[in-house]
C-alpha cells in the first residue's frame, strides 16, 4: 500500500489544483460509485453477511426541526446589539432557552442588555450573564446544548474545547486577514470610494473589513491618490472632527494599533491621539510580510497596499494563509472576479464591493477554516439552531410485506432484496 502521507499529500494536490471542483467530475464521480455498486452488488451483499450477518433496505423518511435544548450565545463587543440580537432572533425563533453574554468591554451595550432586555423576555427561558474572559471560562464549564460564539480565533479555540468536554455543538464566527484582490483593468476612484468605505467604516473595527489590498505596482500608484480623495471627501481635511469617524474600543487596541503604523511607510494618514483613542485613516505601503500588521487581523482604520506582480501571484498569496472570513475582488472582467472565485476559498465573497454579501438574508453568513465553522442571518439561523431530527413513521400493519427483510435470508430472499 501507499505510504499515508503519500496518499494525503496525492489527495491535497488534487484539491488544491480544483480537481474535484467542475460539476462533470462529480457527476462522473457519482456515476462511477452507482456503477460499482450495480458491478458489486452481490459480492458486497455476501461480505455485509460475513462481516456483520445483515443486509440493508432504504426507508423514507422526514426531518422534524426541533430546539437543542440551553443555548449560550457569546457577543464580542465591535457591534455588541447587532451580534447579541441576531443570533439570539435565531434562537429563540428555534425554541430554544438562551443565555445571552455580551461583550465586557462594550460596557454600555451590556448594561442595557442586561438591564432592560430581560424585561421583554420570558425571564423562565431567557437570562443575561455579565463578565469577561474568568467568568466566560466558568460559564463554560457548565453543560449547554449549544454554543454560539462571535469574537477572535484565540478565544474561538478555548470555546471549542469547552465544548469539546461536553460534546456541545458549536458555531464559531471569527476573524482574521481579509484580502482584498484589485486588478488592472478597474477605475481606481470607484474601487478607492468603496474600499475606503468599507475599511474606515466603524474606525476598522468591523470583522469583514478589508485587511489588505492586493495590487500591482501600478494600480497601487493610481489606488493611492483616489484613496486619499476618497478619504477626505469622506471625512474632511480632519478626519479627527469629523462626527463620521469612530474611535478605537479602548486603550489596550489603540496601543496595538498605533504599533502597526510603525510598519511599512504611512502613504496617507498616520495620525493618532492617545488622548481621544483616534487613529486617522491610514494607508500603509512597502509592509513586510514579517511584520505585525501583516501577521495579526488589524481590525482599525489601516490599509495596507501590498503588491503582487500578476493574478497568479495573488491568487497563491491568499492560498498560502489561513482561510478568510471574506474575500474581495474588483475588476471590470467578471472573468478575472470569478477567477479569484472560483481558485480560493472563504467564509463569504463580494465582487465588486464590501460587505454587502453579509447584508442580504438570503445568504449564509459564516467563516471556514480559521475564520469559523457553521453559519446564519435569515432563514440559517433558524436551522442552526434547530436540531434536524430524522424521523420515521411506518404503519403498525402490512407486516406481511417486512418478511422479507427477516432472517433467515434464504436465497429466494436475497433476488428480491
Ligand atoms: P474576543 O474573542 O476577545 O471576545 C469575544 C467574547 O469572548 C467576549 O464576550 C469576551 O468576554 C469573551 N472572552 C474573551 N476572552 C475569553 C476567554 N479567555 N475565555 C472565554 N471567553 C473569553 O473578541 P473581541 O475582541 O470581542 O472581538 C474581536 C474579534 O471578533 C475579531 O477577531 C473579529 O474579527 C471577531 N468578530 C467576528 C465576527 C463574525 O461575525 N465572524 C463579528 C465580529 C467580530
Amino acid at each position: 500500500m501507499e505510504p499515508l502521507e503519500d496518499t494525503l499529500r496525492r489527495l491535497r494536490e488534487a484539491f488544491c489544483a480544483g480537481r474535484t471542483r467542475p460539476a462533470e467530475f462529480r457527476a462522473a464521480q457519482l456515476r462511477g460509485l452507482g456503477r460499482f455498486l450495480q458491478d458489486h452488488k452481490q459480492q458486497l451483499q455476501q461480505a455485509l453477511a460475513q462481516d456483520l450477518h445483515k443486509a440493508t433496505q432504504l426507508d423514507s423518511a422526514f426531518i422534524r426541526k426541533e430546539p437543542f435544548g440551553l443555548v449560550l450565545i457569546v457577543a464580542p463587543w465591535n457591534y455588541p446589539v447587532n451580534l447579541t440580537l441576531v443570533p439570539l432572533v435565531g434562537a429563540l425563533a428555534a425554541g430554544n432557552c438562551v443565555v445571552l453574554k455580551p461583550s465586557e468591554l462594550s460596557r454600555s451595550t451590556e448594561k442595557v442588555l442586561a438591564e432592560e432586555l430581560p424585561r421583554y423576555l420570558d425571564p423562565s427561558c431567557f437570562a443575561v450573564v455579565l463578565g469577561g474572559p474568568s467568568e466566560t471560562e466558568q460559564l463554560l464549564e457548565h453543560r449547554f446544548d449549544y454554543i454560539f460564539f462571535t469574537g477572535s480565533p484565540r478565544v474561538g479555540r478555548i470555546v471549542m474545547a469547552a465544548a469539546a468536554k461536553h460534546l456541545t455543538p458549536i458555531t464559531l464566527e471569527l476573524g482574521g486577514k481579509n484580502p482584498c484582490y484589485v486588478d488592472d483593468d478597474c477605475d481606481p476612484q470607484t474601487v478607492a470610494n468603496r474600499v475606503a468605505w468599507f475599511r474606515y467604516f466603524n474606525s476598522g473595527q468591523t470583522c469583514v473589513a478589508p485587511d489588505y489590498v492586493l495590487c500591482s505596482p501600478e494600480t497601487r500608484e493610481r489606488l493611492l491618490p483616489a484613496l486619499q480623495s476618497a478619504i477626505t471627501r469622506f471625512y474632511g481635511d480632519d478626519p479627527k472632527s469629523s462626527p463620521n469617524l469612530g474611535r478605537i474600543i479602548n486603550q489596550k487596541h489603540f496601543l496595538r494599533l498605533q504599533g502597526l503604523l510603525r510598519c511599512g511607510r504611512v502613504a496617507i494618514g498616520g495620525q493618532s491621539d492617545e488622548s481621544d483613542r483616534y487613529i486617522a485613516p491610514t494607508v500603509l505601503v512597502d509592509v513586510q510580510d514579517t511584520e505585525p500588521v501583516m501577521q495579526e487581523e488589524i481590525f482599525g482604520p489601516i490599509l495596507p497596499l501590498v503588491t503582487v506582480r500578476s493574478l497568479d501571484e495573488a491568487i497563491d498569496f491568499i492560498n498560502q494563509r489561513e482561510k478568510p472570513l471574506a474575500l474581495y475582488a474588483f475588476s471590470n472582467s467578471s472573468q478575472v472576479v470569478r477567477q479569484v472565485l472560483a481558485r480560493t476559498s472563504s467564509g463569504g465573497f463580494c465582487g465588486n464591493d464590501g460587505f454587502m454579501h453579509m447584508t442580504l438574508a438570503s445568504l449564509p453568513f459564516g467563516g471556514v477554516g480559521h475564520s469559523g465553522m457553521g453559519r446564519y442571518h435569515g432563514k440559517f439561523s433558524f436551522d442552526t439552531f434547530s436540531h434536524q431530527r430524522a424521523c420515521l413513521l411506518r404503519s403498525p400493519g402490512l407486516e406481511k410485506v417486512n418478511h422479507i427483510r427477516y432472517p433467515p435470508y434464504t436465497p429466494g430472499k436475497l433476488r428480491l432484496l
